[in-house]
């Protein structure tokens, strides 16, 4: 059937893409009225259903009668080279391990607009896209110290969705630390285990937009509607929705719905629950429901390991002393860790130069530049500790002496001036208090600021020390 198929597309399209689009097109089967044909990759497949699919059409109907149907299977690659069973999905290493069974999955439509004849049937014909990047995987997620929680919370999440008591799992942290990277990474497991999941990725930016875009057409409800609907709903950096009421108001309601029906809540934010302002107490009660877990600084092997994984997947060789020159000059920011070796590869092919040390710290120097440094909380607790001339244990231990006391406040308050840190991570810091002392410590130290002289002076001597 396949071989008079492609006669007549043979005769009927230009020869050069005859040769790119259909010679590629391998193994087929034929069951009842239904022809699978495997493409090379999924970019493939979505060519063919854009520009051949009439075409192909009118050459099954000929063969098949208007019954025919069309699937496609995706083949993939295995780490060995093999012929691997079909998947849908984007290669990647780890799913080799996977049942074969499992991943014999036909493709299914990207455009449920298409009105295509080849619906396939007893596959629903998904209307929500994912909005997932299968690029941010468990796989490329580097563990360490500083994301163990979270990346495990987020490893039971995606096994078992709405089925663990992390519901919602909120993933919090600075810039560039991987929540975004980590919240898809969730969802493409959920994908990838359960396929018959609704899946949805959005930014609260892009939630909220789209929410006042409902309300100007009058269409709100089906805003809601929408989003009942959905299995798993990720949304990314909700500190967003702060100060804006009417978007608070929609997701409570959205959140309730998907909550009580047992339905999974992922949510990222640069801030802990604790420390989020203008957001809703019924919503912020919500948040804390489930688990929050924090994406901290990477330490330095954890960075060395992002690198090396980095430059891994490039291809890219590079001597390790250069390696942990980056690693050790960068630490606040992936993002930025990332951009360091990405620009030291790109100048050094472009000048046709070796990587050199020299070339590595002109890049790193620059990139520390560009980002306000920032004082670390370890570094603050030293220099308070040698300033009051004692060790670091002593500042964060539980005495109640009055100098001690007074060293860990001042420790506290520095960190909240000169560092982005959360009062709940400041706290945790400093010989694991929690924010509301945190918070009692910087009022405390306002106060004495103003009312003791000599209490003063060590404020101004500190702050001369981490202001430079
Ligand atoms: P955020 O959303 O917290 O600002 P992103 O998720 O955008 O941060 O991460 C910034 C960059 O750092 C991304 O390219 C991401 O892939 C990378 N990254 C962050 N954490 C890790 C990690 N643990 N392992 C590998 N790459 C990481
Ligand atoms: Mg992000």
């Amino acid at each position: 059937v396949w071989e008079n198929c492609l006669h007549f597309i043979k005769d009927n399209i230009q020869p050069q893409a005859y040769k790119t689009w259909f010679e590629p097109i391998k193994s087929v089967k034929l069951t009842d009225n239904a022809l699978s044909i495997q493409v090379p990759s999924k970019f493939f497949y979505e060519w063919l259903e854009e520009h051949y699919v009439k075409l192909l059409k009118v050459a099954l109907t000929k063969e098949l009668g208007e019954n025919a149907k069309l699937v496609y299977v995706i083949r993939m690659e295995n780490t060995y080279g093999n012929k691997q069973p079909f998947t849908e999905s984007i290669p990647s290493s780890n799913r080799a391990t996977m049942q074969p069974q499992e991943l014999d999955v036909p493709v299914k439509h990207k455009n449920p607009e298409l009105k295509n004849p080849f619906v396939i049937p007893g596959i629903r014909n998904i209307k929500i896209e994912s909005q997932l990047n299968p690029n941010y995987s468990f796989d490329n997620f580097l563990e360490g110290d500083s994301n163990r929680l979270a990346r495990s919370a987020g490893l039971a999440v995606a096994n078992k969705p709405g089925g663990t008591s992390f519901n919602p799992l909120l993933i919090f942290g600075g810039v560039g630390l991987g929540k975004t990277h980590l919240a898809h990474a969730i969802g493409v497991e959920i994908k990838d285990k359960y396929p018959e999941k609704t899946v949805l990725y959005i930014s609260a930016e892009k939630f909220t937009q789209q929410y006042i875009e409902s309300v100007k057409k009058n269409t709100r409800n089906d805003f809601i509607h929408f989003y009942q609907l959905i299995d798993v709903l990720i949304i990314d950096d909700v500190q967003f929705f702060s100060g804006k009421s009417g978007t608070q108001d929609v997701f409570f309601h959205i959140f309730n719905h998907l909550h009580q029906n047992g339905k999974q809540v992922i949510l990222t934010s640069d801030k802990a629950p604790v420390d989020m302002q203008d957001i809703e107490q019924r919503l912020l009660s919500r948040f804390k429901w489930g688990l929050s877990a924090e994406l901290q600084n990477p330490d330095f092997e954890t960075r060395i390991s992002i690198l090396k994984n980095r430059l891994y997947r490039d291809g890219v060789e590079m001597p390790e002393e250069i390696i942990e020159c980056v690693a050790r000059n960068i630490k606040t920011n992936v993002r930025e860790l990332e951009g360091a070796i990405i620009s030291l590869i790109a100048q050094s092919s472009f000048n046709k130069k070796e990587v050199t040390i020299e070339l590595a710290n002109q890049i790193v120097e620059k990139f520390v530049k560009n980002t306000k440094r920032e004082v670390s909380i370890d570094y603050i607790q030293k220099v308070i500790s040698d300033y009051f001339q004692m060790d670091v244990e002593t500042l964060q231990s539980k005495t109640r002496k009055r100098h001690i006391v007074q060293a860990r406040q001042l420790a506290m308050f520095f960190a909240k001036k000169y560092t982005k840190a959360s009062l709940a991570s400041i706290g945790s810091q400093i010989g694991k208090r929690d924010h509301a002392t945190v918070l009692h410590a910087c009022k405390t130290v306002d106060n004495l600021a103003e009312t003791d002289k000599q209490f003063r002076k060590y404020i101004d001597d500190l702050s001369k020390k981490f202001a430079q």
